[in-house]
C-alpha cells in the first residue's frame, strides 16, 4: 500500500515524474538516533548498576568480615572447598546470580527488550516519514504499520545478550574473589579489582546495547521496505577512518537481504547504512 501512495504523490507531481522515471528512489538516514541510542544503552547500564550495588551492599562487607581467615596466606585451590567463610562467600554471590537468572529477572529483560523494540521502532518511523516527505512531499505516518513479527528472532539474540550480562559478570566476580582469597590478597585490592570488573561489564553492556540498537534497526528498516515494495539497497558507510575494510570495499554497492553485502551488517557494532532504492515503472 505505502508503495502505491508514494507512486501517486510521484505522478501528481511532473517534476518528481521526470526525475524518477529514469531513477530509483533512495530513501536515505534511516539509522539509530543518538538519542535512541543513548535511551537503549542507559536500559542496560541501569542494569549492570544495580548489580553493582549489590556487591557492594551484600558481598564487601563479608569480604571486610572475613580478610583476616585469608589475607597473607597463599592457599591451595582444594582448601578454598572446604572452608565456611569461603562457602559463606559463595552464597552471597549465588544469592545475587539467582536474582538475576530467575522469572523476575526473565520478565525485567522481556520489558527492557520490549522498550528497546519501541524506542528503535519509533526512531526508524520518523526517520523514514521526515525523509518520504523531504523526497515526495507527503506524509506516510498514518500508513506506517508495526513490525512486531519482521523482528522477534532479532528481539530473541537482543534477550540472549540482556540475560547474559549478570550471568558474565557475577561469574567474573565470584572467579576474581575466590582467586584473590587463594592468593591471601587484603580485601582493599579484592574490592579494587572488582570496581575494575565493573567498569568492564559496563562497557560490555554499552556495546551490547550499540550492537542490538543497530541489529533492530536493520530488522526493522528491512520490513519498512518490504512494505514499501522494495527489497533492494545500497550500502553505505559512515565514511570515517574507524569503517571496516571489508565495508569501505561494499561502500556504494546495490545488495538485497541475505546477500554477503547485505550480511555485513550483522558485524558486530556496525555503523554502517541501508539506503532503500524503491524502482517505480
Ligand atoms: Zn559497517
Amino acid at each position: 500500500m505505502l508503495h502505491q501512495i508514494i507512486k501517486q504523490a510521484i505522478r501528481n507531481n511532473n517534476r518528481l515524474l521526470s526525475k524518477y522515471k529514469s531513477q530509483p528512489l533512495l530513501i536515505d538516514n534511516i539509522k539509530p538516533s543518538t538519542k535512541v541510542d543513548l535511551l537503549n544503552t542507559r536500559l542496560l547500564t541501569e542494569l549492570v548498576s544495580r548489580i553493582n550495588t549489590r556487591i557492594k551492599q551484600d558481598l564487601i562487607p563479608k569480604l571486610k568480615l572475613y580478610e583476616s581467615y585469608y589475607s597473607n596466606k597463599v592457599m591451595d585451590s582444594s582448601v578454598l572447598l572446604d572452608l565456611d567463610y569461603v562457602d559463606d562467600i559463595k552464597s552471597v554471590i549465588n544469592t545475587i546470580t539467582l536474582d538475576y537468572s530467575g522469572i523476575t529477572f526473565n520478565q525485567i529483560v522481556e520489558s527492557v527488550v520490549k522498550q528497546f523494540a519501541e524506542n528503535s521502532q519509533k526512531d526508524i518511523t520518523a526517520a523514514l516519514t521526515k525523509e518520504i516527505n523531504r523526497l515526495v512531499g507527503i506524509d506516510i505516518s498514518p500508513f506506517i504499520q508495526s513490525h512486531t513479527d519482521d523482528i522477534k528472532q532479532t528481539l530473541e539474540y537482543c534477550k540472549d545478550y540482556i540475560v547474559s550480562i549478570p550471568q558474565k559478570y557475577l561469574a567474573d566476580v565470584q572467579s576474581t574473589v575466590l582467586l584473590n582469597i587463594q592468593k591471601g590478597m587484603r580485601s582493599s585490592s579484592i574490592i579494587k579489582e572488582l570496581a575494575n570488573q565493573y567498569g568492564i561489564t559496563l562497557n560490555r553492556a554499552k556495546v551490547i546495547a550499540r550492537d542490538q540498537t543497530s541489529k533492530l534497526n536493520l530488522a526493522l528498516t528491512t520490513a519498512q521496505a518490504k512494505d514499501i515494495g522494495s527489497d533492494e539497497f545500497k550500502f553505505s558507510t559512515s565514511q570515517d577512518e574507524r569503517v571496516r575494510s571489508t565495508h569501505r570495499a561494499a561502500d556504494g554497492k546495490l545488495c538485497k537481504v541475505g546477500d554477503s553485502v547485505y550480511n555485513l551488517r550483522y558485524d558486530v557494532m556496525c555503523r554502517c547504512v541501508l539506503i532503500i532504492v524503491v524502482h517505480f515503472d
